[in-house]
């Protein structure tokens, strides 16, 4: 053995007799003092954020960011022949959001409304509707998947916004949600106007926490990669509010009997599924297949399978294009 190796070893030793007393913790804690009781670690990748900065760009201003591409069947589809040929649909979704996508603990299969969306693109694309490969993404990786190609479509409560329509494509929209927020029952927060010097969990990446932001410009907001976090530091009393659409809130809500959603609207997310920004013929089969799941039934159908706590099922929403 050299050297080297020696020194090498020396310090392996050294390191498991000191039990790695010098290592840092690997996830963030809360600060001394800030609990009466020993804090639990927070979520790895645990972040609070910090405040806006002042707007310089306004903006994007794109008209009606949810008007999409025509369905034109007869049209060339280069994007869509490839994915036939590759012989299934890359998924980009997340398996933490009860209702929309997450992972069946009974069964260990992908489930929820999303996925149903996306399994009526794979029926119209192979006539079989589980020619599907599921890619696990962050709220914050959607964007970045869809923009480097490494999905063929995203369908995880992704809100169509003019910014996000700058460097992707949507489909028509194909739900539109509400931003609420969820507490514990009997903490005293009605709504957003009780949230001053509370905390409030956010996932990265999302619509949620920029308005989040523009309502509460000095809240204290926790922001995590996964919805799936914020239900764990709200039930351990790290935060006292989480905020973002009433779809995922109410999955987490379905998960713990003491979660209330409260409050009214704080405006409205329509959701399209997304799409690499060159697919524009994948753009137009996506919403033929919208159109039909909106005519024949299955939009009413799939809503009735999943998203009855939010309600009667409206009118599936109606598409508008730009072409
Ligand atoms: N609809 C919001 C967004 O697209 C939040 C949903 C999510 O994080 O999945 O940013």
């Amino acid at each position: 053995m050299n050297a080297r190796a020696l020194l090498a070893l020396g310090a392996v030793v050294l390191m498991t007799l000191t039990g790695c007393a010098t290592a840092q913790p690997s996830v963030a804690t809360l600060e001394d003092g800030e609990n009466p009781y020993t804090a639990p670690p927070l979520p790895n990748g645990a972040e609070f954020a910090t405040p806006l900065p002042p707007v310089t760009d306004p903006e994007p201003d794109c008209g009606d960011p949810t008007a999409s591409l025509r369905p034109d069947p007869a049209g060339p589809m280069p994007t869509v022949d490839a994915i036939r040929a590759r012989g299934h649909l890359v998924v980009g979704l997340d398996t933490g959001s009860n209702l929309m996508s997450f992972r069946d603990p009974s069964t260990g299969t992908v489930q929820g409304f999303d996925v149903d969306i996306a399994r009526e693109v794979a029926r119209d694309l192979f006539g079989d509707p589980n020619r599907l490969d599921f890619k696990i993404l962050t709220s914050a990786d959607r964007l970045r998947a869809l923009e480097e190609g490494s999905v063929d479509i995203v369908a995880k409560t992704m809100t169509i916004t003019c910014e996000r329509r700058q460097t992707v494509e949507f489909s028509s929209q194909y739900f539109v949600a509400h931003q609420r927020v969820l507490v514990v029952g009997g903490s005293g927060v009605d709504g957003v106007d009780d949230l001053g010097g509370r905390t409030v969990c956010v996932a990265r990446g999302t619509t949620s926490l920029t308005r989040l932001q523009e309502l509460l410009p000095d809240a204290r907001i926790l922001t995590v990669p996964m919805w799936s976090d914020c239900l764990v530091v709200l039930q351990q009393h790290q935060v006292d509010a989480v905020s973002t659409d009433d779809t995922i809130l109410a999955g987490l809500a379905s998960q713990d009997p003491y979660l209330e959603i409260v409050g009214d609207s704080l405006g409205i997310e329509p959701y399209g599924i997304g799409i690499p920004p060159a697919a524009t013929d994948l753009v137009r089969f996506v919403n033929g297949t919208l159109e039909r799941i909106r005519r024949d039934g299955t939009w009413t159908r799939l809503y009735d399978t999943w998203l009855t706590t939010l309600g009667p099922a409206p009118a599936p929403p109606a598409a508008t294009y730009r072409d």
